[in-house]
Formats: C-alpha cells, structure tokens, sequence
C-alpha cells in the first residue's frame, strides 16, 4: 500500500495538469482511502463479519445454507439474466466490478428474501480480492442491515438495461439465452408465446422462471424501513453513527454554509460518494 501511494503521489505530481489523468488518479486515491477506512471499520467493530449492524433488524431471516433460492443463486439459475451471468463470470474469472457485486448482494437479499450471512461467503471464498475489512460492510449496507444507510435496491432488469443494452454480456455468460434477441434476453420469461416456437426458448425448460423478485423486493424494503422508525432503533442507528461514521470536514471549497453542530460530515460506510460508479 506505501508503495501504491508513494508511486501514486509522482503521478499526481507528473500530471498535475493533464484534468482526466489527474482526476482518474485522484478517484484512485479516494479508493485507496475507503480501503483502509473499512479495514478499520471491522477492527472497531469485529461482529460486523456475523451478526447484523442495527439490533432492530436482526432475526428477521434464518440463515439456512441449503435454501433453494440460496442454491439457484449460487449457480447462476435464479432465472433472472444479469443476475445470472454475474454469478456465472465471477465463478470463473474470480472478478466482478462494484456495481454488479452491490447487485448480486441486493438480489440475493431483497429480491430473494435471504439472510445476508451465506450470500457473503459464497462471494467470499469466489473473490480474488476477497478482504473481510471492505467485504462485510459493503455486504451488510447493500443488505440494508446497517440501519443507517439509504437502502439502495438495485433492479436487475434495469441494470440490464442501464450496462448491457446489447444484451451480448447475458449471451457470453448464459448462453441459454444467446437464441433470443437483445430485448427478451434480460426478461425471457416475458417472451410472448407466439415467439416461443420461432426463437426455439421455452421459459421454464430452457431457462428457469425466476421468482417474483420485484414484489420480494419491495416486501423487504418497506418493512425495513418501519423497523428503522422506532424510537428505540433511532437511538440504535444514532449510537452505530458515533461508533462507526467516518468524518469528515466539509469541503471550503463547496463554499455551503454549515451550522455549528452540523460541522462534520457523517460518512456512515461511505453513504455519499459511494457509489462507485
Ligand atoms: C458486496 C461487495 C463486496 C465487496 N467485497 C470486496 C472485497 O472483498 N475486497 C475488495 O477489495 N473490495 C470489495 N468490494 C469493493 C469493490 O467492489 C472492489 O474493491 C472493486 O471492485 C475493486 O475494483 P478495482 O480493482 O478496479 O479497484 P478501483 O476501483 O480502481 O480501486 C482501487 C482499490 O481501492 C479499493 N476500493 C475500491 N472500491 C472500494 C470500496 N467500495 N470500498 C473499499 N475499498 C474500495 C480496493 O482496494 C481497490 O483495489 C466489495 C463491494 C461490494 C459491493
């Protein structure tokens, strides 16, 4: 890590005014930051790799490593497309970048209902960068079990849409699907009848009909948000705030008048400026 940033610094210096380089290496930079600030996170905080955060929250779901959904997501077979062929590329590449890892999760939790705990270590043991610092607080703020966080549920039809609109990653990864053209490959369960014959696909043979994710998902949201309500789990996010909120001044820069008792900015698992891409 000393190496990175020492060698990090004379590139910032050498390219100081080049504006894209010099903003790619400052995004750099900012990572390299998070990196350390989550491996901090866990020593302050060790039960994270267990138990859920916020105490309102837990007990909600078993954990229950031979759950069907849990054995479909596992081998790229829930029957939703990107979801799949995620599952599918990181199996064999060991690699998967941050928004479909933050998808993968939030499928696996919101879309199919299940317990955070053995998704986690499933995406462990496939990660070739698996580091527990960066791993479990990601994995229990994109499962909403943080208490704290806006709950950010990725819709993986959207994503479809949004980041393989070509539909040509789902074809690669589930060739199942390569039959179909691009606009059915990221919902092939919706493939009208009358097109079944001619495309040779039929959803529940060829390929499995997924759950119905989208009502699953808005069960766990709403519920998690009235768990989040009470008074006492109010008092609860406030003290996960003091203990694990990372601090930072607010920029001058952005010129914003800030109250007195509002002087630091709260970066409770980097909720702003998180998203990375
Ligand atoms: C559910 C989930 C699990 C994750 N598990 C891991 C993990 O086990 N190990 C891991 O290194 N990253 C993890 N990440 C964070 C992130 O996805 C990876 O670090 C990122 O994909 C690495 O991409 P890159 O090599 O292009 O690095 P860049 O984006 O170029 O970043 C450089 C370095 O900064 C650090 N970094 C980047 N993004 C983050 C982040 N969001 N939080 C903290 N540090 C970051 C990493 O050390 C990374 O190698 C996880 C993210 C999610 C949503």
């Amino acid at each position: 890590m000393r190496e990175v940033v020492q060698s990090l610094r004379r590139q910032r210096q050498k390219h100081a005014d080049d504006t894209a380089w010099a903003r790619s290496l400052r995004a750099f930079t900012s990572r390299l930051y998070w990196h350390c600030h989550f491996i901090q996170k866990l020593e302050s905080e060790p039960s994270i790799e267990h138990q859920t955060l916020h105490p309102a929250l837990r007990g909600l779901r078993e954990r229950d490593p031979e759950h069907p959904h849990l054995i479909a997501w596992k081998r790229g077979q829930t029957g939703v497309p990107l979801v799949d062929a995620c599952m599918r590329s990181l199996t064999a590449t060991g690699w998967i970048n941050f928004r479909m890892r933050a998808m993968l999760l939030s499928h696996a939790t919101f879309g199919l209902g299940l317990h955070w705990y053995e998704p986690a270590l499933h995406l462990a043991r496939l990660f070739t960068d698996f580091e527990p610092g960066i791993h479990y607080p990601q994995v229990q703020m994109q499962a909403g079990a943080t208490g704290t966080n806006a709950m950010r549920v990725y819709n993986p039809i959207k994503q479809a849409e949004d980041n393989d609109p070509t539909g040509e990653f789902i074809a690669r990864w589930v060739p199942e699907l390569s039959p179909l053209p691009q606009e059915w490959r990221a919902k092939p369960w919706a493939l009208p009848e009358s097109l079944q014959k001619r495309f040779g696909f039929q959803p529940g043979v060829d390929y499995p009909i997924p759950n119905d994710f989208e009502a699953e998902a808005r069960h766990w949201k709403k519920l998690l948000y009235e768990l989040r309500r009470t008074p006492e789990a109010r008092d609860a996010s406030q003290a996960i705030v003091e203990k694990l909120a990372s601090q930072r001044r607010p920029s001058a820069r952005r010129g914003k008048k800030v109250e007195a008792d509002n002087r630091q900015q709260l970066l409770l698992f980097g909720e702003s400026g998180m998203g990375n891409g």
